[in-house]
């Protein structure tokens, strides 16, 4: 907000489209909406509208700008909250339905082992009445204490569920007002505009060699020569499919955050780290993820070089495909990134006494 008490503009065109999020979520098939699920028939993934990588047009930049908003580093969507009809529309773990937060955040273990991240809640629960159970051979078994005693939390959670109503509804629950109004969501854009002014920014990592450093902030900016840029730019390329899973395009967005590749080497890295799941829409959220490290100011340091590293060998997996014919794998990428992250840390930060088995338990046990 200025001086003047002038919202921003861009907060009063993201609450705005915000609106089409709640929108779609919500109506009944009207025309709009089936000319969208048409054009984007990939089913509801990662992003919280369905979208089709693969076709661009004013759909995209919309459903990536709605996933995009943040209000203090909490994704703006986690405000909907669904009310479980029959439960097909709504994500079992991306979505806010049984709590106030996704289920990945509040049972992160479990959400490790899944094997298919964005099912649906009738996926996973099977209703009975007005009640729900778990579909118990979807979770594998036997399970680390940790997963069992996250497991028992879920199923009280879900023991205490009930329904009275056949579709799934979307509410908005910030502010315990329930009516969704495009005046709040311009307030909690504006709360997050006013704080991220005085936001802990960083980017360059001295432990981490400049080739990687300079690498992702080329990525951050689109500039890495990757095929749907260089054919912005006329020079011929061929097929635009990505080398490394053929489904999707050999775009920066694609290669960080959606790639087989890259989702693996994040669920990796999420739980190497002990930090939340890593979900990425763009590389700048990636770059952001070492704000949620708790503790002194070397953890973040610590994870925001490892992070910066795992681009740089996603990015090099990605050349060697291309350039050598070289399949990479996810497990591949992950061991690179361990014992490259140890040699750099050990050489090029003040930790010259790591130890590589501690380290490939947890690489800040040096903090604790
Ligand atoms: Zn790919």
């Amino acid at each position: 907000m200025g001086g003047l008490g002038v919202p921003r503009l861009t907060d009063v065109n993201d609450a705005l489209l915000f609106k089409w999020a709640f929108r779609f979520r919500n109506e009944a098939d009207t025309l709009w909406k089936k000319i969208v699920s048409c054009c984007h028939k990939a089913r509801f993934r990662y992003y919280f509208l369905p979208c089709n990588s693969n076709v661009g047009g004013v759909w995209k930049t919309i459903v990536s700008t709605i996933d995009g908003l943040k209000s203090e580093g909490r994704p703006v969507v986690f405000n909907l909250k669904a009310e479980i009809g029959n439960g097909d529309l709504v994500r079992f773990w991306l979505d806010t339905w049984l709590c106030d937060d996704p289920l990945y955040l509040l049972f992160p273990n479990l959400y490790e082992m899944e094997t298919k991240k964005f099912c649906s809640v009738s996926d996973r629960l099977c209703r009975v009445g007005q009640q729900w159970v778990i579909i118990r051979n979807h979770f594998v078994s036997p399970m680390t204490l940790i997963c069992d005693q996250e497991f028992t939390v879920m199923e009280q959670k879900i023991g205490l569920l009930s329904s009275d109503r056949n579709t799934d509804r979307w509410r908005w629950t910030e502010g315990g007002n329930k009516d969704f109004n495009i005046q709040a969501i311009k307030c909690l854009l504006q709360k997050n505009t006013d704080s991220q002014q005085t936001d802990f920014v960083l980017k360059w990592v001295n432990w981490v060699p400049s080739k990687c450093n300079i690498m992702v902030w080329r990525a951050e900016m689109g500039r890495l020569a990757v095929k749907t840029e260089l054919i912005k730019r006329n020079i011929h390329v061929g097929t635009l499919h990505c080398h490394m899973c053929e489904w999707g395009n050999d775009s920066v967005v694609h290669l960080f955050t959606a790639c087989p590749v890259a989702q693996e080497v994040w669920s990796a890295i999420g739980s190497w780290c002990r930090i939340r799941p890593i979900i990425a829409f763009e590389v700048k959220d990636l770059l952001q993820i070492f704000k949620e490290v708790e503790g002194t100011n070397w953890g973040k340091v610590v994870v925001h070089g490892i992070i910066v590293i795992a681009c740089w060998y996603i990015w090099r997996a990605r050349n060697e495909n291309v350039f050598q014919e070289k399949k990479s794998t996810g497990r591949i990428v992950i061991a690179n990134i361990k014992r490259m992250s140890f040699f750099w840390c050990k050489h090029r930060s003040k930790f010259k006494d790591l130890s590589w088995d501690n380290w490939l338990e947890f690489p800040l046990y040096m903090l604790f």
